[in-house]
């Protein structure tokens, strides 16, 4: 079956067939008759805390058939997918290098939280590609990638980094929210551990927070493990919301594709635009790389003003009427924000010439959006 038949027929629910959606099982512990049965359960039951658990099990199903994985870890939050697939993948002290367009909240992981396991970060520039093996050492604990990076928008070259790194036995990580899954697989491009924020697109109504991991093999086992020790469970409302957005999700994150790269195109020729950071765009220095390894865009990128101050830029996102300002993105509004406070780079310097502004394009209609954009930008 095609991926788009198997979204919507996967993740049903197993103890009833005839559902078309599983039922929200609230539960905390499960009893049990027999003492022997509570300690060791035969394979597939529960007895504590929501695996096991409609409709939790479906939405993990749902996301392993999405990636081909053998298991996917749900975390609370997006920050906690990626700090979970991070602490799977280190094994040991050493170094970890990671893109230097890596998502805010995670740098941080890596600058307070690895060293206390031993780990020293090093950053790298994410266009690096095969040449990330002159950086791997003995010490390498862990690669971690996020393509595109945040707010700047770089695409990595996954297969190559992934080579480089699988003939080096280090383990890699991936940021993958921007193609949720959908538009590209990083376990097929060679990544160890997949992670995406399902607060962005998968879940796509800016209504839950929640995360996942998908991995393969020996890293699948590792996940399941830091999932289990690290005691992280989710709630059965927010596993069916995220389930129901699952559904929808190609539709969603096409159509705000599309729309955000007409988007891209029109600021491109803005006079007070500066440089439109759309890694689909022809002028895109990534648009090669892009075009190997997605199958299309979604709605997220940036953009410059030219010689404006930060100042300025925030003062154009707010005169937009219907972009709202707001954190996160993926939901089915459409959302501005501006970065320069955000951005923090060593490896790859980040040299704007001009306010950066962020968008997520939503589901409403292109030329109402434009309008929107041109009247904040003025002329
Ligand atoms: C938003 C975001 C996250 C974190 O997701 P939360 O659910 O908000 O914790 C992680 N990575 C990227 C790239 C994001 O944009």
């Amino acid at each position: 079956m095609k991926r788009d038949t198997r979204l919507i027929h996967s993740g049903r629910c197993a103890s009833d067939p005839h559902l078309v959606n599983p039922p929200v099982r609230r539960a905390s512990t499960v009893l049990g008759e027999r003492a022997q049965a509570l300690y060791e359960p035969a394979d597939g039951t529960h007895h504590y805390g929501r695996g096991g658990l409609s409709p939790n099990d479906e939405l993990r199903s749902a996301i392993s058939d999405l990636y081909g994985a053998d298991h996917v870890a749900l975390a609370p939050s997006g920050l906690a997918s990626v700090v979970l697939a991070m602490r799977a993948a280190v094994q040991g002290p050493g170094e970890a290098l990671i893109t230097d367009s890596v998502y805010r909240p995670v740098r941080r992981f890596c600058d307070e939280e690895l060293p206390r396991l031993g780990v020293t970060p090093r950053y790298y520039d994410p266009r690096i590609g095969a040449d990330i093996a002159g950086l791997i050492t003995p010490s390498t604990r862990m690669i971690a990638l996020e393509s595109p990076g945040s707010l700047t928008f770089e695409v990595q070259d996954i297969p190559a980094i992934t080579a480089a790194a699988r003939t080096a036995g280090v383990p890699t990580v991936i940021d993958d929210t921007w193609s949720a899954g959908w538009l590209m697989n990083p376990l097929a491009l060679g990544v160890d551990y997949a992670a995406q924020a399902l607060t962005k697109y998968a879940g796509g109504h800016s209504d839950l927070l929640m995360g996942s991991v998908a991995a393969r093999g020996e890293a699948a086992k590792r996940l399941r493990s830091q999932e289990t020790v690290n005691g992280l469970h989710v709630s059965p409302d927010d596993a069916f919301l995220c389930l129901r957005g699952l559904r929808t999700l190609p539709l969603r994150i096409e159509r705000s594709g599309e729309t955000g790269l007409e988007l891209a195109r029109r600021l491109e020729t803005h006079p007070r635009v500066g440089r439109v950071l759309h890694p689909a765009l022809p002028s895109s220095p990534d648009r090669a790389a892009y075009a190997r390894q997605f199958t299309g865009p979604s709605g997220c990128f940036a953009f410059t003003v030219k010689d404006a101050s930060p100042a300025q830029g925030d003062a154009i996102a707010e005169a937009c009427q219907l972009f709202a300002m707001g954190f996160s993105w993926g939901g089915f509004e459409s959302l501005i924000l501006p970065c320069d406070r955000q951005i923090i780079r060593k490896a790859a310097p980040w040299k704007p010439a001009g306010a950066l502004l962020r968008l997520s394009v939503g589901l409403e209609d292109v030329e109402d959006l434009w309008a929107d954009l041109e009247g904040a930008l003025g002329g």
